[in-house]
């Protein structure tokens, strides 16, 4: 077998970036040890993959911080075999990191380049329990709902109706929410018709563009998660 040569890397970013802020989830931690991010971005920058940092993507876009992928994670609850919905593919890494909890994950992602490149790169790592679709994610995808868990990696103005609807009973919808520049990243918990959320972390992603999100990607800061 080919010698990986990021593992120490890998080590290091889940001991010193995940556990000391408090990242406990041993599933998750574990899988965080395995996923190799370095995958997922150019290889200009392989040296940073494990850095504590958000990395570039192509179209503007970005693969977030790893903290913020295992802390948003964890927030899912997840027990393993879950049917999870993700909206905001980008290069793959995190629909990579819910695939080996979850049972089955739909990947959301609106733009053409970057559904090509993550399919290319989940298949190269034989994920094949992951579904990518090239949709405006805002409206969900409700010919599979309903889903234990949604995940939106994009900042949304408001929570997406379409989302709330399509999650089942006891279901969890972990997203950012507020303006351009800044949200809260809130955990939304469905019991039947009712719905409660806790405001949990202040953190800055790129926007979500669509019918229940931004009207457009206009951009007014430099750099996101
Ligand atoms: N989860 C990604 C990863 O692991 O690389 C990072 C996601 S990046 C921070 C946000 C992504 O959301 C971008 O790729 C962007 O194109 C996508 N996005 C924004 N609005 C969307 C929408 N309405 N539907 C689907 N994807 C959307």
């Amino acid at each position: 077998m080919k010698k990986d040569k990021y593992r120490q890397a890998r080590e290091r970013m889940v001991e010193q970036q995940l556990r000391t802020r408090g990242i406990s989830d041993e599933r998750v931690l574990q899988v965080m040890r395995s996923v190799p991010r370095h995958l997922f971005v150019d290889p200009d920058l392989r040296y940073a993959a494990y850095s504590d940092a958000p990395l570039p993507i192509p179209q503007q876009q970005t693969i977030s911080q790893p903290y913020i992928v295992a802390l948003m994670t964890e927030l899912l609850e997840l027990k393993g075999g879950e049917r999870v919905l993700e909206v905001g593919t980008g290069s793959g890494y995190q629909a990579a990191v819910l695939a080996h909890i979850a049972g089955k994950v739909y990947t959301l992602e609106r733009i053409h380049e970057l559904v090509v490149q993550a399919e290319k790169t989940l298949s190269k790592l034989g994920l094949d329990n992951v579904e990518v679709f090239e949709v405006d994610g805002t409206l969900g995808l409700p010919e599979h709902a309903p889903y234990e868990a949604i995940i939106v990696t994009a900042a949304a103005p408001h929570v997406p109706e379409p989302l709330k609807q399509q999650l089942g009973e006891g279901g969890r919808l972990v997203l950012p929410v507020g303006s351009r520049m800044g949200q809260m990243l809130e955990r939304w918990r469905r019991t039947g018709d009712d719905f409660s959320h806790e405001r949990l972390a202040p953190v800055a992603f790129v926007p979500l563009v669509g019918d229940h999100g931004w009207k457009d990607d206009e951009r007014r800061t430099a750099w996101w998660i």
